[in-house]
């Protein structure tokens, strides 16, 4: 287990991380990570709140599972070059 986390490893660990479904490692990976990458911090930050918006929409009721296949499509449409520019 490594403690500096690339932006790879920030983009394939989002959701667990969002979900605070990881290991206290992980985060703190992820947290020093995020520190120092301001592309990586954006990414959290819209994923965070994209997570967010959707528990928040009243009328209908998303399960976890709704919330992880929405998470794995963002992360998959955005690729970790993108995170680079
Ligand atoms: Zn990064």
């Amino acid at each position: 287990m490594k403690l500096m986390f690339s932006c790879k490893d920030i983009h394939d660990r989002a959701s667990q991380f969002i979900d605070g479904d990881c290991s206290m490692l992980t985060k703190a990976g992820v947290l020093m990570h995020i520190l120092m990458c301001g592309n990586c911090r954006l990414f959290i930050k819209q994923l965070r709140l994209t997570v967010a918006s959707i528990r928040q929409m009243p009328d209908k009721q998303h399960s976890d599972q709704d919330l992880d296949a929405l998470a794995d499509k963002i992360l998959a449409k955005t690729k970790p070059a993108e995170l680079e520019k």
